[in-house]
């Protein structure tokens, strides 16, 4: 088990022990703002200041673009999908380098980034992924590309886990995949962060709602405000999240599928709750024999509690304006048993908070990041499914390379793979 490349026992635990509570050591490098230097600036705006939209405005600065970032509700509002408590960050993508990739890319931007923001949103806490079954192919086929990034993977044996990480229930496991450079960050304090530093870099942030106004050419002419004014730009970026499909019906209402998903905040029993805000339980994730029980947890951030969510087996469609957002009784009874079952102390946890947010899923759970296919000005930047946020500085990035015509529109995230599918008739995978 043990590799070059591999750390030891004996560092894992110093790192398990030391990693939530050490300042990070980030030097106080400034982000450049290499726009300042360009003259007759492209102009771009941008709608959704969310994961994808706020970041992408921020590099859009960085690529000599005069920007303009609308948002009906404002960064990280409480309907939008980045508007939770936190959201995990982990390299892990089984064998798919692409997300390999962004994610360390991301790792590294959001250290950087928050070295400029009023507060720490990235928590370097690691991940444990909890394994009934000999082999999790999904952290199996990952090896390799953390091997080759010299980023340690640890299995640890249910003694192991017991000895790091005393508070979680073994006897059902056959080992635990241990992933230190993974954590959680905050999610709607990052979003809120992203736009301060996009307004002091030069940009401007307008709250309000806008919409697409299509001519007869192959561009987009404007976008209308709620207030009846226009904006107009070089080029326009969508980023509207589980709105994207009521924005552009005709184009993506068979490849976005909206779904509910309820997450929940258990109280600390009084006895753990010192000792877990001094030093906190990684980041964590249940995967049963079948490999199907998928259930995940942020155990403890900012007082706000144990989170524990999950992805349902039946998921229903879900309007982000409209709908309900109470959880049902059954789930709250679910959370508790889940988490109970895993983490034996939380058995009589009070419930402080639960929350319905919601995914925006393509037929395969990759995203679309692609320019519109009738519309050459335009950008569609979304189809999050249930996994964006810990991307997002890297996201921004890339699609600001993308505008930019700097890179290529990665295959996996592009509109021409939808064309041999129909949406949702594809199974996903
Ligand atoms: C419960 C839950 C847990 C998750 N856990 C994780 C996780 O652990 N790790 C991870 O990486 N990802 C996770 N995700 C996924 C991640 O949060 C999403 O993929 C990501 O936040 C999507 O960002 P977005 O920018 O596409 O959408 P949003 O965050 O919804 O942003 C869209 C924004 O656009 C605005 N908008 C829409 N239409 C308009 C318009 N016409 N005019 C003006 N403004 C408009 C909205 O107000 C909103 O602010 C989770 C998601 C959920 C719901």
């Amino acid at each position: 088990m043990s590799s070059a490349n591999q750390i030891s026992r004996r560092d894992l635990l110093k790192q398990a022990s030391t990693l939530a509570i050490t300042p990070l050591a980030i030097s106080p490098k400034k982000w450049t703002t290499i726009n300042q230097n360009y003259s007759n600036k492209p102009s771009a705006v941008v709608v959704g200041a969310g994961a994808f939209g706020g970041w992408t405005a921020l590099y859009l600065l960085c690529q000599g673009y005069d920007v303009t970032l609308c948002d009906t509700w404002g960064p990280g509002n409480a309907r939008a999908s980045s508007g939770g408590e936190t959201r995990l960050v982990r390299c892990m993508y089984g064998d798919k380098r692409i997300y390999f990739d962004l994610a360390r890319r991301a790792l590294t931007l959001w250290k950087e980034h928050q070295a400029q923001f009023n507060q720490q949103v990235f928590y370097p806490t690691g991940l444990l992924i909890f394994c009934q079954m000999e082999h999790y192919d999904y952290a199996e086929q990952a090896r390799p590309l953390y091997q080759e990034a010299q980023m340690p993977l640890e299995r640890l044996s249910p003694d192991e886990i017991q000895q790091y990480f005393p508070l979680a229930r073994t006897d059902d496991l056959n080992h635990a995949v241990y992933d230190p450079s993974a954590g959680f960050v905050l999610a709607r304090q990052a979003c809120a962060e992203v736009v301060d530093q996009f307004i002091r870099e030069g940009g401007t942030f307008r709250q309000t709602h806008a919409l697409p106004v299509t001519t007869q050419k192959e561009a987009l002419e404007k976008v209308k405000l709620s207030d009846g004014s226009t904006l107009t730009a070089d080029c326009y970026v969508f980023a509207g999240g589980p709105w994207l499909g009521s924005t552009f019906p005709e184009l993506l209402q068979d490849k976005l599928r909206v779904t509910r998903q309820p997450v929940f905040m258990f109280g600390l029993p009084p006895q753990f709750s010192t000792t877990l805000a001094k030093q906190p339980l990684p980041t964590w994730m249940n995967r049963d024999l079948a490999d199907q029980e998928r259930h995940y947890g942020v155990p403890g951030n900012d007082h706000r509690g144990f989170k524990i969510g999950w992805a349902p087996a039946n998921v229903e469609a879900f309007d982000p304006t409209h709908d309900n957002r109470l959880v049902h009784p059954k789930e709250v009874k679910q959370a508790r048993e889940l988490l109970a079952y895993r983490f034996p102390f939380m058995k009589d946890a009070p419930l402080l908070e639960s929350r319905v947010c919601q995914h925006t899923d393509t037929f395969d759970k990759h995203f679309i990041m692609d320019r519109h296919p009738e519309l050459t000005n335009t950008w569609i930047l979304g189809g999050g499914s249930g996994h964006a946020f810990k991307h997002a500085p890297a996201l921004g990035e890339l699609a600001s390379h993308l505008i930019a015509e700097k890179e290529q529109v990665p295959a996996l995230f592009s509109f021409s793979r939808f064309t041999a599918a129909a949406g949702f008739t594809q199974q996903h995978h």
